[in-house]
């Protein structure tokens, strides 16, 4: 099978680094025309520099738009008025025990990984609808079937992208567009590899013996026994963002090393 974007245009959200990053530069590897967004104008133009030297040849852009406020997206939306592909990928973690996250937190974790992505589908899918053709992608997590007792609140918002993804889905019935969650299993992106840095740091021990603990004390059903890499988990996006995928709707699709022991 072979993968070609070429005419599509792609914006993946939160993608100065991380999972986002390598899933632009997968889209971009396949012929789209990709923009990147982060919050911070030299990180985003950083970014394109990067993903331009990494593809050579490669159409990118960039909006720089804090996206988890409605201003941001307003700003996104004056700048991008139209495209093919939308990957909603920015999201943030944190762990805190149960008892210490307060109202504030509930709430700005449901705005920055849920209603981003709401207010971001809200944008794009009534061009995609006319055009009969789009790809809408939420980037979920494992933690949206297995909800994390270290960071309840960030559980939440993933199972809540995967009925918003679903519910959206469901406005697309008989026509060219796609609306899928991607759920990701611990995967090494900067976010994450910095996580473990510091908690490495803290414990004195190296940085590879505390990635390799967490999955054996907090993610034991791991089938894949390490983190993925980012580009493991863009491969999964850019097919369900290809033409190929087209009978591919409404789903949720694991790249989660099989740490979710349930198959349905
Ligand atoms: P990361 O922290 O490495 O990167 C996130 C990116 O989003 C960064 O470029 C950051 O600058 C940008 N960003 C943050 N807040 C923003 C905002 N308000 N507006 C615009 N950009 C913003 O994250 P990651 O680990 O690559 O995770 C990406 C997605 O994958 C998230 O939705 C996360 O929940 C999901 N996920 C990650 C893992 C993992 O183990 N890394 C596992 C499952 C799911």
């Amino acid at each position: 099978m072979k993968i070609d974007l070429g005419g599509k245009t792609a914006l993946v959200t939160g993608s100065t680094s991380g999972i986002g990053f390598a899933i632009a530069k997968g889209l971009a590897e396949a012929g789209a025309s990709v923009i990147l967004n982060g919050r911070a104008a030299a990180r985003v133009d950083e970014a394109v520099a990067r993903l331009r030297a990494a593809v050579p040849g490669a159409e990118v852009k960039g909006v720089a738009a804090d996206l988890a406020t409605a201003e941001g997206a307003g700003q996104c939306a004056a700048r991008v008025a139209d495209v093919d592909i939308l990957v909603n990928n920015l999201g943030i973690f944190e762990p805190k025990p149960f008892l210490e996250i307060p109202d504030a937190d509930w709430l700005r974790f449901f705005e920055t990984n849920v209603l981003s992505g709401v207010r971001m589908a809200r944008n794009y899918l009534p061009k995609m609808l006319e055009k009969n053709w789009g790809r809408i992608v939420f980037i979920s997590s494992e933690s949206a079937l297995n909800t994390p007792v270290e960071m309840v609140h960030y559980g939440m918002t993933k199972t809540a992208q995967l009925a918003v993804s679903r519910g959206i889905a469901e406005s697309t019935v008989g026509t060219g567009v796609t609306v899928n969650s991607v759920l990701p299993g611990p995967t090494r992106s900067e976010g994450v590899s910095d996580f473990f840095a510091r908690m490495a740091a803290e414990a004195g021990v190296p940085q590879a013996e505390m990635e390799a603990r967490f999955i054996a004390e907090h993610r034991p059903t791991s089938l894949l026994r390490r983190l993925a890499s980012v580009e493991e988990v863009a491969n999964m996006v850019v097919y369900v963002c290809s033409p190929q995928a087209s009978a591919t709707n409404g789903a949720a699709l694991r790249v989660d090393g099989g740490v979710v022991k349930f198959v349905a």
